[in-house]
């Protein structure tokens, strides 16, 4: 595996594997890589003949009051995980290489970065798009691979590459979870053992969803409440939100019967979880 910190150097490993031919993947993560990210980087080897990866824990999409500072930070390892998975070549910029001094051009989803998680954080989406972009023009990869854990960020990413023409393929990846039903996250490792089994609410809800959609409720607003309930049982995790939207444009819908995306976010302690499931279209 090559490790560059370079923009230049990236760019010509990837003009390279482009100009030989090769199916070239991106998974942009922000390291502290546990199964879920390498759920994506196998999605990607499967799929692609170069699999590149980007570390880069971009302050631009962390608010003020935000984890930026203490967000786990493991690069040795993450390093010999991306070598056992047989990457081909991870970036893992500074911050001034991505972000030099002086830069003042954003990459803005308008509407949809102000929905889910970004109504709880604000320019949060405008952080993800532009470092999106600009990974996006370092590397040119044909396809990209996300989670659907950030199921808003997969839609507003979609979004982005739909209106401003980028040339990839956007796949998105199913959540990968811990056997209780605890969706993986870097930010699991901040949870004490009372806060991880509080924790698994979150799940737990969006379970009581499904159930409720499994016997035949399509009305949006009973399956949220019968969400909203399962989460004010564990009085000590402090509901941000819970939602029924449509998938695409993250807007409320009334009816699931035409598919809907199940969304929660919650905090446990100082940690805010998040969590969903998709409903599919009934029939
Ligand atoms: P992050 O490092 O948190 O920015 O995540 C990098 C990528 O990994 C994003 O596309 C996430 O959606 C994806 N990801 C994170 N956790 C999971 C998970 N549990 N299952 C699947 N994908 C995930």
């Amino acid at each position: 595996m090559q490790t560059h910190k370079t923009i230049a150097e990236t760019r010509a490993a990837c003009r390279a594997a482009r100009q030989s031919g090769k199916r070239l993947a991106l998974v942009p993560t922000m390291g502290a890589l546990h199964e879920g990210h390498l759920s994506l980087v196998r999605a990607a080897r499967t799929s692609c003949d170069v699999v590149a990866v980007s570390i880069f824990v971009n302050p631009a999409q962390f608010g003020p009051n935000e984890d930026l500072a203490k967000y786990p930070r493991n690069f040795e390892r993450d390093q010999l995980l991306l070598e056992k998975e047989n990457v081909d070549l991870l970036f893992a910029p500074s911050l001034e290489e991505m972000y030099p001094q002086g830069s003042v051009t954003w990459v803005t989803v308008e509407g949809l970065s102000h929905k889910l998680d970004g109504r709880s954080r604000p320019g949060h989406f405008r952080g993800v798009t532009t470092v999106v972009s600009k990974l996006f023009h370092i590397i040119a990869p044909d396809v990209a691979f996300f989670g659907q854990k950030d199921a808003a960020q997969v839609a507003v990413i979609r979004r982005m590459v739909r209106d401003l023409n980028f040339p990839v393929e956007i796949v998105a990846c199913p959540i990968v979870r811990e056997p209780d039903g605890l969706a993986m996250s870097s930010r699991n490792v901040f949870l004490d053992a009372r806060q991880r089994s509080q924790a698994l609410v979150l799940h737990r809800s969006l379970m009581q969803v499904k159930n409720a959609w499994e016997a035949g409720e399509t009305d949006a607003a009973k399956l949220a409440a019968a969400g909203r309930d399962e989460m004010k049982k564990q009085n000590s995790v402090r509901l941000d939100y819970f939602e029924v939207v449509d998938p695409d444009s993250l807007d409320s819908v009334t009816n699931v019967a035409n598919g809907a995306l199940v969304a929660v976010a919650a905090f446990v302690g100082s940690t805010r979880l998040i969590d969903n499931i998709l409903l599919p279209r009934r029939g």
